[in-house]
């Protein structure tokens, strides 16, 4: 019987690793699964409306799933410094990395690729078909690619590198499988996340939220439900370890993250049908939720989910 250990280094890293209490010995290609948080940290952008709308970026992690002599890279964090900090952390491992994959389409999980080759050479980066499709929109449309360039000016690459195509749902890493489940709706369509039945982990990309607030803008009542029912699937992996990809600074990795942003979207949901303004819709959030770091993304969200109602 396999028992996972979590170890917390210090409050930005953490690391999971299976112990086998009655037999050691040949048993050391498994998996083992490290993450990097970068904390929250403030970008350019349109001046607060209200407290909590200072520009700010979520924090946000990379994983690191590694053998004996190998490791892959899940999503790639953001500016020149995130990257450059995720990178010596990665080489400090000894391994050599094989590939980066990209759990769905939003630019701060992959835009990092470019600068990663810096560190690692022609590293490939894989995404499924529905999430390379949705990078490369992302890269390529004026104003999703003006805005990445507008609130991180000079710390990302003016073209990035995008990921190419995985046909597979299955990545090897020395005879070990870690399992891609396409699942769907998380912050945005064709979301997928990581399964490492081994270390019963789930590397859950921005489908599951730890501790920061949730965003919601790219999703309606409906495709919340979704959401929902998707984190009931990932529940129903029985994880110990839960990674977030927008995950606090000394958040733990555990599974309650799963029910606490179902319970965050069924409140978004009654708030914003129950509340007129976008200030009420905030103020409402912030009282269910007043521990979340990065409370701009609530009022993006309330924003949003006005100018939604205003044109239904
Ligand atoms: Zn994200």
């Amino acid at each position: 019987m396999t028992d996972v250990i979590l170890r917390v280094d210090d409050d930005r890293h953490l690391a999971v690793r299976a112990s086998y209490p009655d037999q050691k010995g040949p048993h050391m290609s498994d998996v083992n699964l490290d993450v990097h948080i970068a904390p929250m940290r403030p970008m350019k952008g349109a001046p607060p409306e209200g407290p909590g709308d200072e520009p700010m970026w979520s924090p946000m992690s990379a994983t690191l799933i590694h053998g004996e002599n190998e490791a892959i890279l899940i999503d790639t964090l953001v500016t020149f410094d995130q990257v450059d900090a995720l990178a010596e952390w990665i080489k400090g491992f000894g391994k050599r990395l094989i590939g980066i994959y990209v759990t769905h389409g939003h630019s701060d999980h992959w835009i990092g690729i470019s600068r990663l080759r810096k560190h690692f050479g022609d590293v490939p980066a894989w995404a499924r078909p529905k999430v390379q499709q949705r990078a490369a929109f992302e890269a390529t449309n004026p104003g999703l690619s003006g805005y990445w360039q507008s609130v991180f000016p000079g710390e990302i690459p003016a073209q990035p590198d995008t990921p190419d195509t995985l046909d597979s749902s299955t990545i090897e890493l020395e005879g070990s499988e870690i399992k891609i489940v396409d699942i769907g709706w998380g912050d945005t369509e064709f979301s997928t996340i990581i399964h490492v039945p081994s270390l019963a982990a789930v590397v859950g990309g921005d489908v599951v939220y730890n501790q920061v607030h949730m965003m919601t803008a790219e999703t309606d009542a409906t495709t919340r439900q979704a959401w929902i029912d998707n984190l009931n699937e990932i529940a129903a992996l029985d994880p110990k370890i839960v990674v977030s990809g927008h995950h606090r600074v000394d958040a733990p990795a555990s599974p309650e993250s799963i029910g606490e942003s179902q319970q965050y979207l069924r409140d978004f949901s009654k708030v914003a049908e129950e509340q007129e303004t976008v200030e009420d819709i905030v103020k409402a959030m912030l009282e269910l939720h007043p521990d979340r770091d990065t409370p701009r993304v609530v009022w993006h969200c309330a924003r949003d989910a006005v100018k939604k109602r205003e044109q239904a």
